[in-house]
Parts: structure tokens; C-alpha cells; sequence
């Protein structure tokens, strides 16, 4: 059989975290009660003229600045025309002959490990449409139109057609999220809809460079979606050519139940025309060169920069970078006296497991940087133990009293004073006779178990290292 290669492009639309709509003051909350949020602008009443807000050109430039893009000084809406019940009015406000951005590109880890650059073709803003909900009236069968979406700004990502693989397009997703989310443009999530990609997917005689019909696949609704999603088309395609059935273009959707996907029936699209009532949008160099200073530390960058100065891991960087938030937090916990690398293990194997296990985020949770470097503090200078550190890091989320506090009243201080830790040593040698046995008969675990007794007798509160210390040296005095 032939060896194949898939020619995948990303077209991915993202709806950006203004507080008002694209043309008009509505407030832009999707999730309100229907049709709460119009006005005869966005219900697209005839006459009425779009007013383009500044909000939403900020929002979209910062974002594809985050994108490498290269911002077009001017680019202008047209309108793209087609005809479905979520567009009353027959056309959608959308740049398809000069997009604000063209040019850019995400740098992914490819499957081999490798940096690989995966190029954007152009990113251009446009108005979302109304939603569709089909819902049940009795027995009869009824379509509603909500438009709070109506208008809403977005823009759309269009990829050139350089991934070759499932994991090609989820790392390029998620990069893609990361970056628009530290430019403070959108939330980006597949889940909720702020998000959505479309696929575009084609294969060919692998090495050769023909491009061949495509298959557009839509409907994913997260990122691991999106990787069995083109799996699954590129085998299906394979399958289909094996058999001798001609591609042809058209739509499929994904079946994530059955994880499969089916074709869909196609929208009618007509022309894109200049549309005469947005005039078009200029770019001076001091606003962009103002965009581009306003613009925060992008992960790649604080990655590094945590390398150098904290002297982390690539690992550990890419742990604390990938998320904004969890980044900022942990430059404020180095604020304090904290060695690095455990505030970065306590960080992402402790606190962020209890986070999520609650539903909290660490903005509003009540382990601040500074509680959270006390209690490191503690660990650090030997005075609790790891087991009671994470017995005190849960006891932090529910009492607002200082670390010392509940350190003090849960009786958590670790015993490292040797005097007391010898009575308990000496106790658990006289009690266990078959471990140490073993032990000089060269059983590796019994020394493992003799300190596990030792600690149970202190009430998980000694200090584990001296329990060991001890240990040793009367075993080898015995
Ligand atoms: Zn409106």
C-alpha cells in the first residue's frame, strides 16, 4: 500500500473578552437570558448603521501580535454573503480581502521531539452570528434565535497547511491558547465555545508536495477532540482512496460518542463585497508601537528567564509558564526566602492538585504567595516534615489564622531533637528483633520498615533524615 502523509490547515475562531459587541454598546454575554443583550444594530434591523469599537481592535491586535503576526496598517470589513436562519440580514461583517494580520507563526515541540514552526496564513476579525436552539414544544418541533451572540467579536485564525499529524494540531492549539490567554484577549476554551476550531484535511503520496482536495472537519469540543478528530479522517481518507472513491470538498462533523465523523450538509456561500457602511480601520505606528509595549512577557520568554534567574529545570519552566496565573504566583512566592525548586514541586504537585480537586482558582483561593512561602519556610528549615506540610497546606484553605498559628495548635513541629528521637530509635530496635535480623542479613527493605515504625512512634512528627541517622549508627553498633 501507498505511504500517505496528511496535509492539515487550522482555521480557528476566537471570541475575544470585550465588555461590549463589535458594532454596538450591547453588553457581549452570550450566556444571558435570550435576547436580553440587543439593540437595532445587532438584531441587524435594516437601516441601522455598525459603529466599529476601539475594544474590540485592541483586543484583536494584542492577540495577533501574541501570534507573531505582522499587523496590516490598514485593513477594511466586507461583507460575506450568505443566507441561514442565524443570519437574518444575509451577509456577516468580515475582512476577507484586507485582514488586520498576516504572517504569523507558533514554534510547537513536534512528535520527534524537535522544534517545528507551523506558519499563520492571515488573522482577520469579524461579527459572530445568532444561535440556533432546536427544542421541543409538546410534540411540535421548534427553532428558536437567540441574539445575544449576534455581533459578538471574533476573530478568525487561518493557518497555512503545515501540520502533518494529530499532534501537530493539538500542540498548536494549545500554544495557540496559551499565547492569546497571557494577551488578555479570550479565555479560548474549546469547552465553552470561546473557542472553535475547524479542520481542514487532505492527504497525499508522502514527499510529494501536491495538495489535494480537502475535507473541512468541525464540531470538536476540546483539544483531545481535535487530535481524533483529523486521526480519524486521515484513516478515513486513506480508506476511501484505497477503495478508489474520488474526494471531493464538503463539510463533516464530528461524532465525539461515536468518534466518528459524518458529512453535514453544506451552507450556501456567496461573494465576499466591500461593505460600505464601516469605514476602513488605519493603524498609526505610535498606537501599535504602544500595543506592542503593552503587551505582557509571553511564556516562552518568562520560561527562559525563570531558567536563568531561578536556575529551574526546561521541565519545571514549562510546569509553571504555560498557565499566566500559576506563573505570577510563583514569582511572588519567590518573593520571600523560598528555595525555587521546591516552591515549584510544592507549587504544581501540591497546591494545584488541591485547586483543582475544589474547583478553585489560585486568584481567589485562600493560600496567598506570602502563607504559602511561610509554610515552604517551615519545610525548609526542617521544622515540619512533608507529611505535615500537606496536612497543613489543606488545613490552609479553611482558616485564615497565620501558618506558625497552625502549625502551633496542630502540634505539627517536627522532632529533630536527637535526644528524644534516640529514646524512640532505641525503642523500635528492642521491639522489632526479626527486622533487624533481616536487616544484617542484608534484606534491603527492612531498613525502610524499621524507619516507618520509628515515624508512626512520633506521631509522623519526627524528622525523618535524623530517624535514619540513628538508625544506621546503632545498627551498626549491634
Ligand atoms: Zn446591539
Amino acid at each position: 500500500m501507498m505511504d500517505y502523509e496528511a496535509v492539515i490547515g487550522l482555521e480557528i475562531h476566537v471570541e475575544l473578552n470585550c465588555p461590549t459587541k463589535m458594532f454596538c454598546d450591547c453588553p457581549n454575554r452570550p450566556g444571558d437570558e435570550p435576547n436580553k443583550n440587543t439593540c437595532p444594530i445587532c438584531l441587524w434591523l435594516p437601516g441601522a448603521i455598525p459603529q466599529f469599537g476601539y475594544e474590540a481592535l485592541e483586543k484583536a491586535t494584542l492577540a495577533c501580535l501574541a501570534l507573531n503576526c505582522e499587523i496590516q496598517e490598514k485593513s477594511a470589513f466586507d461583507q460575506k454573503v450568505y443566507y441561514y436562519p442565524d443570519l437574518p440580514k444575509g451577509f456577516q461583517l468580515s475582512q476577507a480581502h484586507y485582514p488586520l494580520a498576516r504572517n504569523g507563526w507558533l514554534n510547537i515541540t513536534g512528535e520527534d521531539g524537535q522544534p517545528r514552526r507551523l506558519r499563520i496564513h492571515h488573522i482577520h476579525m469579524e461579527e459572530d452570528v445568532a444561535k440556533l436552539i432546536h427544542e421541543m414544544e409538546g410534540k411540535t418541533p421548534v427553532s428558536l434565535v437567540d441574539f445575544n451572540r449576534a455581533g459578538a467579536p471574533l476573530i478568525e485564525i487561518v493557518t497555512e497547511p503545515d501540520m502533518r499529524s494529530p499532534h501537530d494540531a493539538m500542540e498548536f492549539v494549545r500554544l495557540l491558547r496559551t499565547q492569546i490567554r497571557y494577551a488578555g484577549s479570550s479565555e479560548c476554551s474549546l469547552e465553552s465555545g470561546t473557542m472553535r476550531v475547524d479542520a481542514n484535511i487532505s492527504i497525499r503520496p508522502k514527499g510529494t508536495g501536491q495538495m489535494n482536495t480537502k475535507v473541512e472537519v468541525k464540531n470538536m469540543n476540546s483539544i483531545r477532540h481535535v487530535g481524533d478528530a483529523v486521526a480519524y479522517e486521515i484513516e478515513r481518507q486513506k480508506t476511501c482512496l484505497a477503495e478508489g472513491e474520488e474526494m471531493t470538498m464538503h463539510t463533516r462533523l464530528w461524532d465525539p460518542v461515536k468518534k466518528v465523523t459524518t458529512a453535514m450538509r453544506g451552507k450556501f456561500a456567496g461573494p465576499c463585497v466591500p461593505d460600505p457602511s464601516v469605514p476602513p480601520i488605519v493603524i498609526s505606528r505610535e498606537w501599535l508601537e504602544d500595543k506592542i509595549s503593552s503587551l505582557p512577557e509571553m511564556p516562552a520568554g518568562k520560561a527562559e528567564r525563570f531558567r536563568e534567574q531561578f536556575g529551574l529545570t526546561e521541565d519545571e519552566t514549562s510546569q509553571l509558564c504555560t498557565d499566566k496565573d500559576t506563573a505570577d504566583y510563583f514569582e511572588q512566592v519567590m518573593a520571600f526566602p523560598v528555595p525555587a525548586r521546591t516552591a515549584t514541586h510544592w507549587l504544581t504537585t501540591q497546591l494545584m492538585p488541591l485547586l483543582r480537586e475544589r474547583g478553585e482558582t489560585l486568584a481567589v483561593c485562600g493560600v496567598t504567595p506570602s502563607r504559602f512561602a511561610d509554610l515552604l519556610g517551615f519545610l525548609d528549615r526542617n521544622e515540619v516534615n512533608a507529611n505535615s506540610a500537606k496536612e497543613i497546606l489543606a488545613r490552609l484553605f479553611e482558616t485564615d489564622l497565620p501558618v506558625k498559628a497552625v502549625v502551633d495548635q496542630g502540634g505539627f513541629g517536627q522532632v529533630s531533637d536527637a535526644s528524644e528521637l534516640e529514646g524512640i530509635v532505641a525503642r523500635i530496635l528492642e521491639g522489632n528483633a526479626p527486622a533487624v535480623a533481616d536487616y544484617h542479613n542484608g534484606v534491603s527493605k527492612a531498613l525502610g520498615f524499621l524507619i516507618g515504625q520509628a515515624m508512626q512512634a512520633s506521631g509522623g512528627k519526627a524528622n525523618p533524615k535524623i530517624v535514619r541517622e540513628l538508625l544506621l549508627k546503632r545498627l551498626s553498633a549491634i
